[in-house]
């Protein structure tokens, strides 16, 4: 059954994330999401809904705009298409953490046959999000368990050398991994020390100490001057695009998706 292995792995009376149900994909855009999850390692989620689920990878480093550079991507058990709005902490249990929306939109295959271009290892589709756009494929390795694929961007228009995780921020609540640990879970992050012990609570703690440092260099980071290492690398055309992206799509709004992260809606 789909999902049988999403589920296998979780304790829904623990874990806020949507337990779900396939949903056929019906005459409509196919949904993609990218999801930044701060766990055991920093990762990121990315899914392509095919098939009612959203099929998944992790991919360790996150997506790279350089058609030249190959980012591993470990196929996972799918997930339910409600999962592509998830954003919060996940207490305890598998995946124990913050989960961030990175990115979000619609895809496309540039294939004929889904099923058959998964069962090849060889998936060429178009994205349309809020960070990741154009041509993409993903490329089944030889490696004995084949799980393993790698993410690879497509030379055309949206390709280009700015390192687009530096656009850290959620496409939701605007917010980083610190502002999602804020607004969901209060009492964490005032006494900054998990509310249980164990093994749960020092996993949570070592992600909160994490959440802050990344937050550090963050705030440390933008507050220096322009750095022309930085610019310079980036060409100009490609570094308008990159920022311009966000304000392509017409929802939501820029000021709904800056909102502080306690403001936010919920879904
Ligand atoms: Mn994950």
């Amino acid at each position: 059954m789909p999902l049988d292995k999403y589920r296998a792995k979780r304790d829904f009376t623990k874990t806020p994330e949507p337990k779900g149900a396939p949903r056929p994909t019906k005459a409509r855009q196919r949904l993609f999401c990218v999801q930044k999850h701060l766990a055991s390692h920093l990762h990121y989620d990315f899914r392509l809904e095919h098939g009612g689920v959203l099929l998944s990878w992790a991919v360790p480093k996150g997506p790279s705009l350089d058609p030249t550079v190959r980012r591993l991507a470990m196929h996972v058990e799918d997930h339910p298409l409600e999962y592509g709005t998830f954003e919060g902490v996940i207490p305890e249990g598998y995946g124990a953490g913050i989960v961030l929306l990175w990115d979000e939109g619609s895809w496309e295959p540039e294939v004929d046959d889904v099923d058959a271009a998964l069962k090849k290892g060889d998936l060429k589709f178009r994205l349309n999000g809020y960070k990741l756009k154009g041509s993409w494929v993903l490329v089944r390795t030889r490696g004995a368990d084949g799980r393993s694929w790698l993410l690879i961007k497509h030379r055309d228009e949206w390709a280009g050398p700015v390192d687009v995780t530096e656009f850290a921020q959620s496409v939701k609540s605007g917010g980083d991994f610190a502002d999602i640990l804020a607004g969901d879970r209060p009492d964490v992050w005032t006494s900054n020390r998990p509310a249980r012990g164990g093994e749960a609570g020092a996993l949570l703690e070592r992600i909160i100490e994490q959440a802050l440092a990344l937050k550090t260099e963050r705030t440390t980071r933008n507050e220096e001057p322009k750095r022309p290492a930085r610019t310079a690398k980036a060409t100009p055309r490609a570094a308008a695009k990159a920022t311009a992206t966000p304000r392509k799509k017409t929802a939501p709004s820029p000021s709904k998706r800056r909102a502080p992260a306690t403001k936010r809606q919920r879904d």
